[in-house]
């Protein structure tokens, strides 16, 4: 882990939704030529607030490895201070960052994956699909089955929806489930919360490859560093989406080291 900080220029910011206030920032590191992270892994922005105290938030990185660029998506949070002091940077602004830190990143090898996302939680997402199924290299994904179940209330809050819909269309093992809790009328997709169809995929996918749910504890004498799972959950946003996934995924007798999160709160 580097204490080391150094300095992002602001090459590119987009408004992804004016209702939630949540935009698309691409920053440049000028004194970098490559910037070198796992898909899944934040930085720390390190700023003075207006009494002069060091402040410090961590954004997940929103894209996988790209020369010395790396993307964030964040929303504004009313009375907070990084998340509304980053939208208001304008581009060719700088911000002090230090990273890459974390340990939310895809187990290898890839396993069949269920990514599990609500608000900017989406973020990592972005970068792991990024780097599975990268436009301009081989695909990383080794056709294992990649599901995307991203939730939010309304349909003006799912962030890079035309690109999983675009990406899904280009990978037939890339699903992409877009799920809404409180939608209008007229949306024509899925509803509900995400645990829900989390716990669809793995019913369905048990009884396609005929393995029986829940699964049968392994043998006790086995170290934990030492099981081998065929499928794993990626799971990132807030503490009580988290619970509630986990929750379902453990009624099915599903192990803690398949179930890999990240917490925002
Ligand atoms: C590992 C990690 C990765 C993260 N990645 C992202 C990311 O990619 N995008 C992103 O938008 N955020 C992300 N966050 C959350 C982010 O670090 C900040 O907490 C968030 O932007 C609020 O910071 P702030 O300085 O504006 O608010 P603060 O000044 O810290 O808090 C102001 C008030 O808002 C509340 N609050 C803090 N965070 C949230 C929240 N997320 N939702 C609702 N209320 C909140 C606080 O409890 C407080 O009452 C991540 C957090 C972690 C730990």
């Amino acid at each position: 882990m580097t204490r080391e900080l150094t300095t992002a220029r602001l090459a590119r910011k987009q408004c992804l939704s004016s209702s939630a206030q949540c935009f698309h920032f691409e920053f440049v590191l000028d004194e970098l030529k490559s910037f070198q992270f796992t898909p899944g892994q934040f930085v720390s922005v390190v700023d003075q607030d207006p009494n002069g105290k060091e402040q410090t938030r961590a954004y997940s990185l929103a894209s996988a490895p790209r020369g010395n660029r790396f993307d964030l998506c964040l929303n504004r949070v009313e009375g907070g201070f990084f998340s509304n002091r980053l939208p208001d940077l304008p581009v060719g602004g700088t911000i002090q960052i230090q990273g890459p830190l974390g340990y939310f990143t895809l187990r290898e090898p890839i396993t069949d994956s269920i990514l599990v996302a609500t608000g900017t939680g989406i973020a990592p997402m972005r970068g792991f699909a990024q780097w599975l199924f990268p436009e301009d290299g081989p695909d990383r994904s080794e056709g294992r089955e990649i599901w995307l179940v991203y939730g939010t209330r309304h349909e003006s809050e799912l962030y890079y929806h035309e690109e999983f819909e675009a990406l899904a269309a280009r990978h037939a093992n890339f699903r992409y489930l877009a799920t809404l809790s409180r939608a209008a009328e007229s949306w024509t997709g899925l509803r509900g919360y995400v645990q829900d169809h989390v716990a669809r995929i793995v019913e369905e996918r048990a009884a396609r490859l005929g393995q029986p749910l829940p699964v049968p504890a392994p043998d006790a004498a086995t170290p934990a560093a030492e099981l081998h799972f065929d499928i794993h959950a990626y799971i990132c946003g807030l503490s009580p989406m988290i619970a509630a996934v986990r929750e379902r995924l453990k009624a099915f007798g599903w192990q803690r080291r398949q179930i890999v999160t990240e917490r925002y709160d």
